[in-house]
């Protein structure tokens, strides 16, 4: 059976760079097959006895391709109960009791952000609070912090039977009369963390709903920076379920790289849904936690210069042997030091950079001499724009000489760089419309410092959206299936509420997808669309 559908009355976006625009598209089976004007398109679609979808003035474009994420931590975030701004002791409760009731059904249950400063109650929580919200599942709170968490005492049971002795201060805190209060500090949290199981079946139910969120946000495909060999089984089973509706472009865990050799599998395995691409590795940390490996001190700190994850002489074993193997290379990398250490691995294996399409993750601090280099060697990097608003401080870490370096998203764009977006959800929301906000206004309305430093690195929305579709998909080898609406693409596609080359910049993160769709079926449909299709 063919499948033809036609959208009419729509402003379609075939690509951004360059700019083409079309009033219409028709699509057979998973793919499009026609982009130009209405009459056509429909024409098309009752000849071959197919439906024609009036999307009553609204704008479609290719769906966003966020090509570094997790999805394993997004679907466990969501699973998360959320308490941060909690005003008292009693709103934890509610809220707890409203988690239980209506969200999750996990062996343990999980709660971060309480802040016990804003606490009506002027005290900390304890386990008998909880208990009064339930007995029967244990609970594990943790702090705004990460540093301290609160259990109920079915969690002291569980801790109790595992940990058996030491469980006492300065872990576990204790009242007068010797009872456990139920808060767990530092190692003692740590301890606990490894007792949560969320239960059989819980990896499936995260991935189904990180899919489900992703798709409601207008994400198509995603590219999966790390990935176990449990999320791997995990993704195929959910594929196996018809549940895995979007997009998956998978980097392995570095301690894999020996399995993925001895069996011959190169970047590229799998099929249209779920392909194996290559190895991610680490080199360093973050900025926030000043575990980036910098050239020079931190500003705010110049007792260190950040830390590397692995030595030079292993990541250069690691790339050759990656390469060689055939396998993409997908490199963290923050600080300018440890770009120093991926280029310097990636100048010993020539060509296989630009056929593999060699990544490097982040580059949040990267000299203008880096990028030179990258490009000439034909580096390609995964930009995380949201990054400048969230990273606020960031001045504060580097100092205002090194401040050009940071974020330097235009100029590494000018320098013919190969480059996609992304969110490194759960990290940033994984909402695209945010990053696109991020990258155009580039923290101006907050009040970020690295703005002032930074301006001329803004980028315009038309860049912005090629980088975020198109440049992705570059990166995840997969711009002949995806990434524009020319014909012969797969129909991987969003219907949105209004323009984004229209709307003032303030307006991007206000767009709102009204649908989306993947090979041609709609995987997320807004309230409004649906509507609006069922009453044709
Ligand atoms: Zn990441």
């Amino acid at each position: 059976m063919v499948q033809v559908k036609s959208l009419i009355n729509c402003k379609v976006y075939v690509s951004f760079k360059p700019l083409r625009v079309a009033n219409a598209l028709t699509i057979v089976n998973d793919r499009v097959f026609y982009v130009g004007d209405a009459e056509k398109a429909a024409g098309i679609a009752k000849s071959l006895g197919g439906e024609v979808i009036d999307l009553s003035g609204s704008i479609v474009m290719p769906g966003f391709i966020d090509s570094h994420m997790h999805l394993d931590s997004l679907g466990l975030n969501l699973n998360t109960l959320d308490l941060r701004g909690a005003k008292s002791i009693e709103e934890v409760k509610e809220r707890l009791r409203k988690f239980i009731t209506e969200a999750s059904a996990t062996e343990w249950i999980v709660g971060r952000g309480w802040d016990q400063e804003l606490f009506a109650e002027g005290r900390w929580l304890s386990r008998w609070d909880i208990d009064e919200v339930t007995r029967d599942k244990p609970v594990l709170l943790i702090r705004v912090c990460g540093h301290v968490g609160v259990v109920n005492s079915k969690a002291v049971e569980v801790i109790k039977r595992h940990l058996g002795v030491s469980l006492k201060p300065p872990y576990f805190d204790v009242n007068e009369k010797g009872e456990l209060t139920g808060i767990v500090r530092e190692l003692g949290l740590e301890e606990v963390l490894k007792l949560v199981t969320y239960g059989d079946g819980q990896l499936l139910k995260f991935l189904e709903d990180a899919v489900n969120h992703a798709l409601r946000y207008g994400v198509t495909t995603v590219g999966l920076a790390g990935c176990s060999p449990e999320v791997l089984d995990a993704l195929q089973v959910l594929k196996s379920l018809g549940k895995l509706r979007i997009r998956v472009r998978a980097y392995l865990n570095r301690d894999l790289l020996p399995y993925l050799r001895s069996l011959g599998i190169r970047c590229g395995f799998g099929d249209p849904r779920l392909k194996v691409l290559g190895i991610k590795v680490f080199t360093d940390g973050s900025l926030g936690a000043r575990t980036a490996l910098l050239s020079k001190p931190y500003a705010d700190d110049p007792s260190t210069s950040g830390i590397a994850t692995i030595s030079e002489a292993e990541l250069i074993k690691v790339v050759k042997e990656a390469s060689e193997a055939g396998l993409q290379l997908a490199i963290h990398a923050i600080g300018d030091r440890a770009i120093d250490m991926v280029l310097k691995a990636y100048s010993e294996v020539g060509g296989y950079v630009r056929s593999l399409r060699h990544r490097i993750e982040h580059a949040s601090v990267i000299r203008s001499d880096q990028v030179v280099k990258a490009s000439e060697l034909g580096v390609a990097i995964a930009l995380q724009p949201h990054f400048v608003i969230s990273d606020w401080w960031v001045i504060d870490r580097v100092g205002t000489e090194r401040a050009p370096w940071v974020y330097p998203f235009k100029s590494i764009i000018d320098a013919g760089l190969m480059s996609g977006f992304s969110t490194d959800a759960p990290v940033e929301p994984i909402n695209p419309w945010e990053t696109v906000y991020a990258a155009v206004t580039r923290g101006a309305y907050e009040g970020v410092k690295l703005y002032e430093f930074s301006n001329g690195e803004v980028l315009d929305v038309v860049t912005a959206l090629h980088y975020y579709t198109y440049g992705s998909a570059q990166l995840l080898h997969s711009e002949g299936e995806v990434g524009t609406l020319e014909t012969g693409r797969y129909a991987d596609l969003i219907v949105v509420d209004r323009d984004p080359l229209e709307v003032n910049p303030k307006e991007l993160r206000d767009i709102q997808v009204l649908g989306t769709m993947v090979g041609g079926e709609f995987t997320y449909t807004s309230r409004e669309l649906s509507t609006s299709l069922a009453s044709r």
